[in-house]
């Protein structure tokens, strides 16, 4: 059969045209055996950082395991840090050459805390011979979505003597869970009439502990007490201890493959421990020849809540860190601080929203992430109108292009909804403050801030290549 011989005009399309492209087209297999080992070891930090300070006990875990040093210890010749500030944010760095920090780091930066349930600070009360505790959502959640689905708790609870004590509850095969209860659809008229975001309200999030009696006694308060007393004999604390706890809901499970071909990633918290995973993962992988400039991976908390707080992308926190960086090789005065603040280049590693077929009327197409097509760059955030976005400037936008077209990073220009339809917000504008140039740049979600976020196994590996190549050649 004779080759079917391109017009002009198709010519001209592959000279000239954007084309998006489909991560598993043509794959090679070695590829493709990547992409699952990358989706293993995510699965598995995933499983082990289900609050951002077991994230953070994770990351010290593979610092320590692969030569970072903590700063708190390090000498002026470690070229490998690891920074922890009160084990709910940190850094790892990779510092090529002290005398150049003025000239600026690479810095991605991530968030490890995720939306869910926290327990209240007050929270133990007895109903109808039950005993539930209440809890205060954390972060933009559906409240519906959190009912009738077995939760774990994991957390900290620190006496008035500073002790603390972790607790890790319902994710053992034999633990117990918890779980907030629904109506029944027979007795749901009245609740029919209300809008999805009132379906279940914000204090009807009250999670089932119980209801044995106290010895079997019946009483005032007998089941609150009943379990107060497990508590203070399993933990030796009391009621008011809860006052100085932090204590999450999370669903309870493990991350799971979905799909027959296994092709995405299910689980709780990807948005954004997905990145911070990435991030970190690619600097570990890298060989240290391949690192031309001074690196920076930020983990930061609180972004869910505005970047608040001083763990939070809108402090002083990565100030903080690389004064500290440049006192490790006494260099802190403030100029070069500052400088090295404004000379820098962000990453600011974010997931962004994948097409969903059946909510196809949410985004416009052309700009939409595409499930399965690579890694998220995205030159703005905000809402109404780009506000409150940082909007990258066009020369670091092409820099970043660049490079991953250099390392044949699959990768796609996407937009968080259509114009009007919402919108949302990332560390970006955060960081941009100190002059330095600032992209988002992440994996696209399905079903984001929901109890089961979903990902493209390509999407993920995209990333990961993406990172390395931000560090490589930016
Ligand atoms: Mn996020
Ligand atoms: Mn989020």
């Amino acid at each position: 059969m004779a080759e079917t011989k391109k017009s002009d005009l198709e010519k001209l399309g592959e000279k000239l045209l954007f084309k998006k492209k489909n991560a598993w087209e043509e794959i090679p297999k070695k590829e493709f055996d990547e992409i699952m080992t990358l989706s293993e070891d995510y699965k598995s930090f995933l499983n082990n950082s289900k609050t951002e300070r077991e994230a953070m006990v994770t990351v010290e875990k593979l610092s320590k395991k692969f030569g970072f040093v903590d700063i708190k210890k390090a000498k002026k010749t470690d070229r490998k840090l690891f920074i922890n500030y009160d084990g709910v944010c940190g850094a790892m760095l990779v510092i090529k050459d002290p005398k150049t920090l003025k000239d600026g780091l690479l810095i991605n930066g991530a968030h490890i805390d995720v939306p869910r349930l926290d327990l209240k600070q007050i929270p133990l009360y007895e109903s109808e011979d039950m005993a539930y505790m209440k809890t205060h959502y954390y972060g933009g959640i559906k409240k519906y979505q959190w009912v009738t689905r077995p939760l774990a708790l994991h957390g900290v609870i620190v006496t008035e003597n500073g002790k603390k004590i972790n607790v890790s509850i319902g994710e053992k095969q034999d633990d117990f869970v918890f779980t907030i209860n629904d109506i029944l659809p027979h007795l749901a008229q009245d609740q029919y009439k209300k809008t999805p975001a009132t379906v279940i309200e914000g204090e009807q999030l009250n999670i089932l502990v119980g209801s044995i009696p106290y010895k079997f006694k019946t009483g005032k308060d007998a089941i609150k007490l009943a379990i107060l007393d497990y508590l203070n004999k399993e933990y030796g604390i009391k009621e008011e201890d809860f006052v100085s706890a932090e204590l999450q809901l999370v669903p309870q499970g493990e991350a799971k493959d979905i799909g027959f071909d296994r092709s995405f990633v299910g689980a709780h918290g990807q948005d954004d421990r997905i990145c911070a995973y990435l991030g970190m993962k690619a600097i570990i992988d890298m060989k240290e020849k391949e690192f031309k400039k001074n690196i920076m991976m930020v983990f930061f908390d609180k972004e869910e809540i505005g970047s608040a707080g001083n763990a939070g992308a809108d402090s002083n926190i990565v100030e903080r860190m690389v004064n500290d960086v440049l006192n490790l090789y006494g260099l802190g005065d403030y100029n070069t601080l500052i400088k090295a603040l404004e000379n820098s280049k962000l990453l600011s590693s974010d997931v962004n929203a994948g097409i969903d077929p059946e909510w196809k009327s949410v985004n416009e197409p052309m700009n939409a992430a595409k499930m399965g097509y690579g890694v998220c760059v995205t030159k703005f955030t905000g809402s109404g109108g780009k506000s409150g976005s940082n909007e990258a400037h066009a020369e670091f936008v092409a820099d970043l292009r660049k490079a991953l077209n250099k390392d044949k990073v699959l990768w796609q220009s996407s937009e968080l909804g259509k114009v009007d339809q919402g919108g949302g917000g990332t560390i970006a504008k955060y960081l941009a403050k100190y002059g330095m140039d600032v992209v988002d740049c992440g994996t696209a979600l399905l079903s984001m801030h929901s109890p089961f976020e979903v990902a493209s196994k390509a999407d993920i590996y995209h990333t990961y290549k993406a990172y390395k190549a931000f560090y490589k050649y930016l």
